[in-house]
Formats: structure tokens, C-alpha cells, sequence
């Protein structure tokens, strides 16, 4: 098979659709796809029918209702095709309604308060807009219908639908302003994104020994290796083999699938890589995104291997991000952040950068919530991953742009574009308008915004959801200014002045990455929000609530259920990590330790009695060494395990999350201190579970 056989071959997509359905069934289907509105039941029923008569050739015998609720992951339950027998004979079946929707009980699923256990009533519903697909796994083929999930009252319950809404806004806003610009053709705007996802692979057999792993997703303990990332060696490194066989593989399933895996590459850390896809539009780009970090482990199980796709499985060597690449463009093709060939003409670009100028400054706490969870605790601000702190990078020619602008200057430079490599048989370059800034968290970059502070193992959707929202708000404030103004390019011209100069803190070019930049942004008042905890109450702001209120995107109600939601989740996930470590040290590392002082000290005691004359001072001090950090190792055990106790008996879950923040955490951090000491003292016959060598360089 090539790929252009493979590509889509599970996914029930328009050329699928064309092929099966009726004429006039197809074109209402596109017709809602590209406009909105709802299919008529007599629709549904023929679609669900050919959905199933082309799922069960493609050997699926169930189907779901593919949803992402707020645990971070999606969630399917399977019912099968059969219908009660006639005859003694079944039927397959999947009619309009049951493709439509479906009614799964919620009360086993994150709510934050917003239904008690005894209204446990969930609906989902098909998003026509993203394809359904048939999943292969081992429990068979199973037809997936993506779907959104929402509570009996009708709260969403899920990352979908408020990102649904989300693009509802901006489009709707979008529109605005390409009215404004003699744009009448239009008639809906996309925000499309494309997600790099980097992960991590550990060979299985190793994982199965180490439980921080199994139960956390990264190791609680481990000293460095004494090789890292300081060569530079293993970035766009030579594919290994067994590494090359899992790539090829997972390509593989993802085309299936129709997703564009395009880019694949070694990353900065040893057994780290990337994937790519190639863009689409945002609600199918976070479906895609999910299928992908669950292929990815599927794939890997396959190969011997289990793929990390924790922000940071490995302490001092980089964690894994999701670049969240993110542009708008129009249905007949325009994107609006091209800047074109003079962007010093083309005013409808310095509008759309002026809005989201403003749009990133004045709601930059929300934007960073949108991107924190708790193992991006561990990756903000540590080696190559951006600050805590939200700034934007937009390159020498667009900050010129800008400057100039604010300060009414007119020279305009950086002309040069062409790059001559000074060999003649190479050909002369082109450069993009912007160099890379690898440090910064939002950046320009030629056509699209990448925003890089979203976790690896996060869902996409809240960082989109977010970013829709803030642009859609700033778009709808220009458009109030401008629709009324008698001369539109005076006013135009002026509106971009004004927003580039009150919004104009937020552009860094710099180091994002030096103390300089902490301290140049406490100057400028920008916010530096360390950690998820301290990130969470933009969530519940006032100029949130009344944010996502005007594009009904969610409601007050809705985001203090989320709040809760968080709060919960982070203390639930320190939770597990100081049980975890309460677990290992007793029963992994302190045993193997004591078994190595005991060895020390009959070998110790042998030599003397051999040879009373002999040099025991090596052995004397290690054994002084090793016992007093098994002391100290001990009784961090005991004074971790106190405080989560009292932090679990806190009644209140948001301080509960504050508590495991601010006491858990670095009690951790100082049994883990112990423990890594010893590794580095014990013989690695006695050490009981793989080390960071063994786990990063034996792929
Ligand atoms: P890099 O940022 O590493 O140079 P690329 O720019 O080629 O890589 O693309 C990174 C991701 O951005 C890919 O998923 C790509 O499809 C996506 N992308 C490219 N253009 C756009 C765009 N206009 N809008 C959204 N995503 C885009
Ligand atoms: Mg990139």
C-alpha cells in the first residue's frame, strides 16, 4: 500500500460521504458542515446507516460516542451494531438518533459541583464538523463518532464545546473586520492550528520496574546521568533503529486515521522526539491531537517501548511541549495573519496584530492558565522550555514595524532579505521575515502564531479555546470603534496607534530565558505565574467572566466549576506522586541500601579480622557517608508522609491544592534529594530500579 491508499482509510471523510451518500443527503451535510445549523432526522438516519455499512467494512462491530471530558483525556464507551434478535436473526444497526446522541451518565466524570451524583444525566452530541473514524484496537474495531458532552441543564462538561463556541466567536468577529476592509465575500473564518507534539520513549521492560512511571508518568527519583543534552548530539540527531521502526509505524496508523503526521525528528533530549502534523482547523486539530498522543502509546507497546508524554519525565534534561501553532483564515482561503509583501501598507494586518497585541496583554494571566498543568509545573522556565511569563516576539521587521508606528517615525529597514551563502553553487536564500526566538512563549512566525508554553501531555483545547476567545474580544472592540468612523483609514490608523502604544509592553524580542527578562518584565508589570496553583484564579477573574460571557463561550457558573475541577486535579496528582514516593522508599530504596551498609560492614569487619593492619578508611567513610543519608533519607520519608496526611485532611480543595503546592511539593524535593545522593554513593549491583542512564540511553 503507498500512502496515498492509506491516507483517511479509517476516516468517514467528504470524499467518502460524496461516494455513499444520496446527492441532496451529501449536500446538506456539507452545507451544515461549512455554515452551521442542524441535519434534518431523516438526514440523520441515512447518514448513521451508511456510516455503519462502511464502519462494519472496515471490521468494526461497535461504535461510540468519542468525547473530552475534563479529565485531560477522551473517553468512549462501546456499544455494539446488533439489534434483539428476529427470527433468530440479528441485525446491525445504527439509526439518526443514535449517531446524533447519546446519554451517557456523567456522574463518574469531573463536574466541579455542577451536578450532584443523583442528576447523573450527560448528553453527547455528534460534532459534524469533525469526521468520525474507525479505530483499530484489540478489542476490536470500533466506530468513533466525535462528539460533545454537556450536563442535563446543559453546561458543558467537556473541552469541546466551549472551544466550538470559541470559533463561533472569532468567526463572527473576524468577520467584522474584513467588512470593515471591503471584504463581502467571506463567509465564515477558521482558526487553524497546527500542534507539534514531542514525547519520550522508555523501553517497557525498564518502565515495569520503576512505579513513579507507572503511576506518574515520570520519575520522582534519579540522579543525573553523566551524559545529558550538553553535546547537542542527540537534536535532529540519526534516527535509531528501534526509535525508527516505532516512527514508522506510528505514521502509519496516524494516516489511517487521516491525520497528516508529517515532520519526525530527534528532540534536544536523549530518547526524546517530535511529530508534526500538517495544520487544520482547530476543533479537528485537538480531536487529531488526542489520537495521536493515544496512538503514540499504543504504537510504542508494540515496539517493546512505552512513549512518556509527560511535560517532564526526567529532572535536568528538557521536557516535552506541544508548539500550538495558530492562524485564521478565511473560508475562501485569506489568512489573516499574512503580512504580505509590505506589511507597512497593508493596514488590516497591523489591525489584526495591534488586536492581538492587546488581546495577549490584557488577558496574559488567562493565556498562561490555559497552557499550566501540573507537570508543566516542572518545564516553565526550566532549560529550553519559555517563562512562566506571557510575552509575544514578533522579529526585527515587524518590532520595527511597530516602533515605528508608536512613535510616528517612517523609516523602515530591514530591506534586506536575501541570505548569500557566498558559494556559488548554493543558491541564494530567502529569509523569513522573522529568525527563530526559541524563547519565547507566543511567537510570530511568517503567517502564524506559535504558542509554545502548552504541556505535551495537555489536551489543546483550552490553550485554543482561550486564544480564540481574547482575539474575538479585541476584534469586536475595534470593530465597535471603527464601523461607526466617517473617515475609516484615519480612524483605522489611529486605532492601530493607539493599541500598539498602550499594548506595546507585551512585545519581547530578547532572552526569554535570562534573569534579565524576569526582572525587565516585573518592570513592565507583566504577570510571572510559576505555578498552576497561582495560575488557576485568572480562570475566575472578572475580565475572564465577562470575556467568555459576551461570546457565551462559558458561563460564570461553568468556569467555577472548572476552578474547582483544577484545584481538585492538582492536589489528586501531588497526591499520587508523594504516595508514589512513599511507596518506593520503603519498600525499593531503603532496602537495597541497608542491604549494601550490611554488605559494607561485614566486609569492613572481614578485612580487619584478615588483616588488622589494613587501610579501612574508604570503606569506614562510605559506610559513614551511606548511613547518614539513609538517616536523612528516613526521616524525610516520615516527614513527608506527615504532612500529606494533614494536607489530605483539608477540607477546603482550594487550599488542599495550595497546601500540597506549598508543603508537599518541597518535602518531596528533599526525599528525593536523599535518595539521588545515594545512587550516586551505592553500588549498582544494590540499586533496585534502572537509573537515568539506563533508562535515556538504551532505547
Ligand atoms: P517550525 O515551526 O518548526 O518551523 P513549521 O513552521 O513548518 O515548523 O510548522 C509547524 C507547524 O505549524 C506545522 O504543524 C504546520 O502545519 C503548522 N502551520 C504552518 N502554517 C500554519 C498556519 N498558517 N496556521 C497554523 N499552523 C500552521
Ligand atoms: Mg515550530
Amino acid at each position: 500500500m503507498n500512502i496515498t491508499e492509506i491516507f483517511g482509510s479509517n476516516v468517514f471523510n467528504e470524499s467518502v460521504m460524496r461516494e455513499r451518500l444520496p446527492k441532496k443527503v451529501f449536500a446538506e451535510v456539507m452545507d451544515v458542515m461549512a455554515h452551521g445549523g442542524q441535519i434534518s432526522m431523516t438526514t440523520a438516519d441515512i447518514v448513521a446507516n451508511e456510516m455503519k455499512d462502511w464502519a462494519v467494512e472496515k471490521g468494526a462491530t461497535h461504535y461510540t460516542h468519542w468525547f473530552q471530558p475534563l479529565t485531560g483525556t477522551t473517553a468512549e464507551k462501546h456499544d455494539s451494531f446488533i439489534t434483539l434478535p428476529v427470527n433468530g436473526k440479528t441485525l446491525l444497526q445504527l439509526t439518526g438518533k443514535q449517531l446524533i446522541m447519546g446519554e451517557p451518565d456523567a456522574s463518574s466524570f469531573p463536574s466541579g459541583g455542577l451536578r450532584a451524583t443523583a442528576y447523573a444525566r450527560g448528553y453527547t452530541a455528534w460534532d459534524i464538523t469533525s469526521p468520525a473514524f474507525v479505530k483499530e484496537m484489540s478489542a476490536g474495531n470500533v466506530l468513533c463518532i466525535p462528539t460533545i458532552f454537556v450536563s442535563y441543564s446543559g453546561e458543558a462538561l467537556d473541552t469541546k464545546l466551549p472551544l466550538l463556541r470559541s470559533m463561533e466567536a472569532i468567526s463572527e468577529q473576524s468577520l467584522r473586520i474584513l467588512r470593515l476592509f471591503g471584504n463581502t465575500t467571506a463567509r465564515r473564518v477558521y482558526p487553524n492550528v497546527g500542534p507539534e507534539q514531542e514525547y519520550f520513549l522508555v523501553d517497557r521492560n525498564k518502565y515495569l520496574t520503576r512505579r513513579d512511571l507507572i503511576y506518574c508518568g515520570r520519575t520522582l527519583f534519579g540522579a543525573p546521568a553523566p551524559k545529558g543534552q550538553e553535546l547537542d548530539d542527540q537534536y535532529f540527531g540519526v534516527i535509531r533503529e528501534r526509535v525508527g521502526a516505532f516512527m514508522k509505524d506510528l505514521n502509519n496508523e496516524l494516516w489511517k486515521l487521516g491525520i497528516t503526521a508529517t515532520t519526525q525528528h530527534n528532540e534536544v533530549a536523549p530518547a526524546q522526539h517530535e511529530m508534526a502534523p500538517i495544520f487544520s482547523v482547530c476543533n479537528v486539530a485537538v480531536d487529531q491531537n488526542q489520537l495521536t498522543m493515544e496512538t503514540m502509546k499504543r504504537v510504542a507497546t508494540r515496539h517493546g517501548l512505552v512513549c512518556l508524554l509527560h511535560e517532564k519525565p526526567y529532572a535536568g534534561v528538557n521536557g516535552s511541549g506541544k508548539h500550538n501553532n495558530w492562524s485564521i483564515s478565511t473560508d475562501t482561503g485569506e489568512n489573516l495573519m499574512e503580512p504580505g509583501d509590505d506589511p507597512k501598507s497593508n493596514l488590516q494586518f497591523q489591525l489584526v496584530l495591534a488586536c492581538i497585541l492587546k488581546a495577549v496583554d490584557v488577558h496574559a494571566a488567562l493565556l498562561r492558565q490555559s497552557a499550566s498543568n501540573v507537570g508543566n509545573d516542572l518545564r516553565l522556565g526550566a532549560q529550553e522550555a519559555p517563562p512562566a511569563i506571557i510575552s509575544i516576539f514578533l522579529g526585527d521587521q515587524l518590532d520595527e514595524m511597530v516602533h515605528n508606528i508608536v512613535n510616528g517615525t517612517e523609516e523602515y529597514g530591514a530591506g534586506h532579505n536575501a541570505l548569500d551563502s557566498g558559494v556559488s553553487t548554493v543558491p541564494v536564500l530567502m529569509r523569513d521575515a522573522t529568525d527563530r526566538n526559541r524563547t519565547s512563549p507566543f511567537a510570530f512566525t511568517g503567517n502564524k502564531f506559535e504558542f509554545r508554553m502548552v504541556g505535551s501531555s495537555d489536551s489543546i483545547a483550552a490553550a485554543n479555546t482561550t486564544l480564540n476567545a481574547i482575539v474575538a474580544e479585541a476584534f469586536s472592540d475595534a470593530a465597535d470603534v471603527l464601523e461607526g468612523a466617517e473617515d475609516f483609514e484615519r480612524a483605522c490608523k489611529a486605532l492601530i496607534k493607539q493599541l500598539m502604544t498602550d499594548h506595546q509592553r507585551i512585545v519581547f524580542n530578547g532572552d526569554g530565558y535570562s534573569d534579565a527578562w524576569v526582572e525587565e518584565a516585573a518592570r513592565r508589570g507583566l504577570p510571572n505565574i510559576p505555578s498552576m496553583v497561582d495560575a488557576i484564579p485568572a480562570l475566575i477573574a472578572d475580565s475572564t467572566i465577562a470575556l467568555f460571557g459576551k461570546f457565551n463561550i462559558f458561563s460564570k457558573v461553568e468556569l467555577e466549576s472548572r476552578y474547582e475541577i483544577l484545584h481538585e486535579g492538582y492536589a489528586k496528582k501531588i497526591n499520587i506522586e508523594a504516595q508514589t514516593m512513599l511507596h518506593m522508599v520503603p519498600k525499593h530504596y531503603i532496602p537495597a541500601v541497608i542491604r549494601y551498609t550490611t554488605e559494607l560492614a561485614s566486609s569492613i569487619a572481614s578485612v580487619r579480622s584478615a588483616c588488622p593492619e589494613a587501610d579501612v578508611s574508604v570503606q569506614t567513610r562510605l559506610l559513614n557517608r551511606v548511613s547518614a543519608l539513609l538517616t536523612r533519607a528516613s526521616n524525610a520519608t516520615d516527614a513527608l508522609q506527615d504532612v500529606t496526611a494533614r494536607t489530605n485532611a483539608l477540607e477546603n480543595t482550594v487550599q488542599m491544592a495550595h497546601a500540597f503546592h506549598d508543603q508537599v511539593v518541597p518535602a518531596m524535593a528533599e526525599l528525593r534529594c536523599a535518595i539521588d545522593e545515594l545512587e550516586l554513593l551505592v553500588d549498582k549491583d544494590y540499586w533496585p530500579v534502572p537509573t537515568y542512564g539506563d533508562l535515556m540511553f538504551e532505547v
